[in-house]
């Protein structure tokens, strides 16, 4: 049997799940959390991740800490999806970053896996997690494509970096390149918003010059590492 772990995905895009697959899906809003709870209650292959994206953070309902808090007390889940995006002009990055040193508390306190959004953002990103600390239960950036300096430090800090299938399409050469340079102890695959993961698996294997069964197994126990806290 083939072991595949699928580590960063949303319920919108959900594949049909494979008896020998586990999936994270992350909720991004209030309004997805219950959905993603009840998802992981009826799929045993699901893990199931809660937070509050930061492109969400401006449009979020007050209280929502406290509600967000509450929920991961009374369930087995982790903190995220969560981060920093500063690609657009409006960005509110004062506010955005109080979210994420908030959800990257929380994943210390309760001692729970954080899944990291980052885009255009890695400076802020590194100081906010060596102002906090990288949370010792595990901690991911999903469809990471900083460069090759930021995936070496996030890496010395013990953070996995995961490639989604975006990141390896054939014009991102800078994302191959971070790809081809990490370590196989910190790799993870992904498939974000709909890719196939067996493709995922196949684009990265062939990037990195390894053979896909190889990557599979990789990353299989590099994900029961990363989010230990929540298996069964
Ligand atoms: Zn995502």
């Amino acid at each position: 049997m083939r072991l595949l772990f699928d580590a960063h995905s949303h319920l919108s895009e959900a594949p049909p799940s494979l008896p020998e697959q586990v999936r994270v899906v992350c909720g991004t809003r209030e309004a997805d959390w219950e959905a993603v709870l009840a998802h992981a209650a009826s799929s045993p292959e699901v893990i199931p991740m809660l937070g509050l994206h930061p492109w969400f953070v401006a449009a979020a309902a007050p209280g929502w800490e406290a509600r967000l808090d509450a929920l991961l007390r009374a369930h087995r889940a982790g903190v995220g999806e969560c981060g920093l995006d500063f690609v657009r002009e409006a960005a509110d990055r004062p506010a955005q970053e109080q979210a994420f040193r908030l959800q990257l508390r929380l994943a210390h306190t309760l001692h729970r896996p954080v899944a990291i959004h980052a885009v255009r953002a890695w400076g802020r990103l590194l100081d906010l997690l060596r102002g906090e600390g990288v949370p010792p239960a595990g901690a991911l950036v999903h469809a990471f494509s900083g460069s090759l300096e930021t995936a070496a430090t996030l890496q010395a800090m013990g953070v996995f970096l995961s490639f989604s299938a975006e990141g390896l399409g054939s014009t991102r050469t800078k994302v191959h390149e971070a790809l081809r340079s990490v370590p196989s102890s910190h790799l993870l695959l992904e498939t974000d918003d709909g890719g196939d993961l067996e493709q995922v698996i196949a684009a990265a294997a062939a990037l990195r010059g390894v053979a896909a069964e190889d990557l599979a197994a990789r990353t299989w126990k590099n994900g029961l590492r990363c989010f230990k806290e929540l298996m069964a």
